[in-house]
């Protein structure tokens, strides 16, 4: 566990959050301030500081991270989804410890790629 990191502290159960799901080595918790009817994050229990650095180093966790998005988003009563990884602050992340958006309910391509 990394000191001060909040999604560390989350995973320890040290501070609340609404947790959907867990698995061996992920958890999935719904985003403090969400930006789609369905925003969960999904995360490593590991501590890594971006999902690439995780994808390295632990290259079964990152796929065990992905194939949880479909099973929260099935759960959540969606089928499609978008996935965001925002890597580095000049990208917009605030936590450094890797994790993915998962947004369902809103088209977030058509905001940024279409
Ligand atoms: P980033 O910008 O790093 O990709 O995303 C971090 C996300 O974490 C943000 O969407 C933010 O709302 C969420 N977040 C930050 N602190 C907390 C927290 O304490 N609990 C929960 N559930 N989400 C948080
Ligand atoms: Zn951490």
């Amino acid at each position: 566990m990394a000191e001060d990191c909040i999604f560390c502290k989350i995973v320890a159960r040290e501070i609340p959050a609404e947790v959907v799901a867990e698995s061996e080595h992920t958890l999935a918790f719904r985003d403090i301030n969400p930006k789609a009817p369905v925003h969960v994050l999904v995360v490593p229990k590991v501590h890594q500081p971006d999902a690439a650095s995780l994808a390295q180093a632990e290259p079964q966790v990152a796929a065990e991270l992905l194939a949880q998005t479909r099973a929260i988003a099935t759960q959540e009563g969606y089928e499609d989804y978008n996935l965001v990884f925002n890597t580095g602050a000049g990208a917009g992340q605030t936590v450094f410890h890797a994790h993915v958006h998962l947004l369902a309910g809103v088209d977030v391509s058509k905001l940024f790629l279409a």
